[in-house]
């Protein structure tokens, strides 16, 4: 133990990214750094391992992405046009998609964090690259990128966590694994000293200045997602790893935290009918289906439910994730044609895909459970809808839309009909749960008072307010950043305080 018997400076709870950040930032204020995760060491990196590493934050040209990815070469910066994302338009895309409830502090300091947060992580250590697989799409002889997404983490996920753990060890961070934060120590005036878990040893208090609480949400709870999502949230498909039970949000309400945030709602995505229970960390994101933009997708009555092509995925796939409970059985089907077929997203050529391929419509929906004749009648009517006079083009908003049918097809709307055909089984996959404590503008877990808990610092998916109904692609992780480092900067200023 550091500092004699006395304990941490900081003690983080999890070991994700919201968690290392914190840690990270932590580290450069203090002389000790505990973090304590869950899973076992092969099975580090919590749902961050399992993203594609994607992602969000401002910026306005070219310059700005040079400065998180200074080894971009002359020849690559020659083959794109970045555009721009200036704060103001992440801030309104947070409320547009939140329907204006997005915390408006929170959100602030996300958006004005996120590009000095890639900056510091880059100087930090963390590689990143363009995102040309996912996000970008060929226009004349530049490459653009969808929806102000067009940063990766080198690596992906997987690269994201290795990275963050490396630069742990690097500086000195010591990470305990295997070991569950199980309720936090308290003094007798109510600040937070400590942190009890549960390791190979059995319990154990662990004493610290400040308790960082950043150990996920509760997708991984059968029994909370149906307490707090609703009936039938026990039954879908987990996207990432199996520890986070909402351990953390427990914790800190039992200290009085203040409850913030949607927390009837998540963030969950089409996902293989047929992928594991919980994440699979060899195919990681790739259950998940996000090209139904260029396609219908149908319930095994065969009818359309939803406008495809309402938005770009980024801003759909969230809230169509969540759609597909409500159908019969919690299943659907996207179903494309020959002509959009070299659109479909990498995910759609693992062999671990629930697919079928046919001649006919008749054939494609017997192949994969589908009403035969509710199929043919929705694909003849949806045809007929399309404007075929409007020009198609997949690279923007072409507002090429049907006319007389309900749901309506906003973009993108293309006729099938050229053979074969092919359709993908697809159903809910929960990625993480919008509801959480309140921290204010420092990292601090308040309370209803709007008090803050001494000693108490929370991020990442856990801190709730900033995700309502829907969620901008790739605004997790840097949520997780953001508030990981402003977290772990305030729990090592506090701590050294207490020091002094
Ligand atoms: C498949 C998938 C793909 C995604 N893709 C993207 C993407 O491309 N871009 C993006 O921005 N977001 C993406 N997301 C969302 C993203 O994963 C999260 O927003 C982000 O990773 C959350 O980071 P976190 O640190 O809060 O949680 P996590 O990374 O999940 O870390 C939480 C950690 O806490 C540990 N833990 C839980 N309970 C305890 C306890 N009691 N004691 C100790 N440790 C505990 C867990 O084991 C885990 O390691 C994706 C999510 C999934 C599931």
């Amino acid at each position: 133990m550091p500092n004699g018997d006395d304990g941490y400076d900081v003690i983080v709870v999890g070991a994700g990214n919201a968690a290392l950040s914190a840690a990270m930032a932590a580290k450069e204020i203090c002389g000790s750094v505990l973090v304590v995760e869950k899973a076992p060491e092969f099975f580090r990196g919590g749902n961050t391992y399992f993203t594609g590493g994607i992602i969000r934050f401002a910026f306005n040209g070219i310059e700005d992405i040079k400065e998180v990815i200074p080894d971009m070469s002359p020849t690559e910066e020659a083959s794109v046009d970045v555009g721009s994302y200036p704060e103001s338009q992440f801030y309104d895309d947070m409320m547009r998609v939140t329907q204006g409830l997005s915390d408006p502090e929170l959100a602030q300091i996300l958006v004005s964090q996120s590009l000095p947060t890639m900056k510091w992580l880059r100087e930090r250590g963390v590689r990143f690259v363009l995102s040309f697989g996912r996000q970008a799409f060929k226009d004349g002889d530049k490459y653009r990128f969808w929806g102000g997404l067009l940063v990766e983490a080198v690596g992906a996920g997987k690269g994201l966590s290795d990275q963050q753990f490396d630069i742990a060890k690097r500086d000195g961070i010591d990470v305990r694994y295997s070991t569950e934060g199980v309720s936090l120590l308290r003094g007798d005036d109510g600040s937070v000293s400590g942190l009890r878990v549960l390791g190979p040893g059995g319990y154990e208090d662990i004493q610290g200045r400040s308790v960082v609480l950043a150990s996920g949400g509760f997708e991984a709870n059968a029994e909370m997602r149906c307490r707090y999502l609703g009936p039938g949230w026990e039954l879908v498909k987990v996207r990432g790893v199996p520890y986070n039970t909402g351990d953390g949000i427990r914790m800190a309400l039992e200290a009085g935290a203040q409850a913030h945030g949607h927390w009837s709602s998540c963030h969950a995505v089409a996902w293989d009918m047929n992928a594991p229970a919980f994440g699979d960390r060899v195919i990681t994101e790739l259950f998940q289906k996000h090209s139904y933009p260029f396609g219908l997708i149908v319930n095994i009555e065969g009818n359309r439910f939803l406008d495809e092509g309402a938005d770009f995925r980024n801003y759909t796939y969230v809230t169509y994730g969540r759609a597909l409970l409500t159908q019969p059985q919690g299943v659907a089907f996207q179903i494309f044609d020959e002509k959009v077929k070299h659109l479909l997203r990498d995910e759609y050529h693992i062999p671990q895909v629930t697919m079928a391929t046919a001649d006919t419509i008749e054939e494609l929906a017997t192949r994969l459970d589908i009403d035969p004749q509710g199929l043919v009648k929705t694909i003849e009517e949806f045809n007929a809808a399309v404007r075929t006079d409007i020009p198609y083009n997949p690279t923007v908003k072409d507002g090429r839309h049907t006319e007389g049918i309900t749901p309506p097809k906003s973009n993108w709307a293309e006729t099938i009909d050229s053979p074969p055909y092919v359709g993908y089984a697809v159903t809910t996959g929960i990625s993480f749960t919008f509801g959480g404590v309140k921290i204010n503008n420092r990292g601090q877990v308040v309370t209803n008072a709007q008090e803050a808990i001494p000693g108490l610092y929370a991020a990442g998916e856990m801190v709730g307010g900033l995700f309502y109904y829907n969620y901008p692609g790739g605004s997790g992780l840097s949520a997780g950043m953001v508030f990981g480092r402003l977290a772990g900067t305030s729990a090592g200023q506090d701590a050294m305080a207490l020091k002094d």
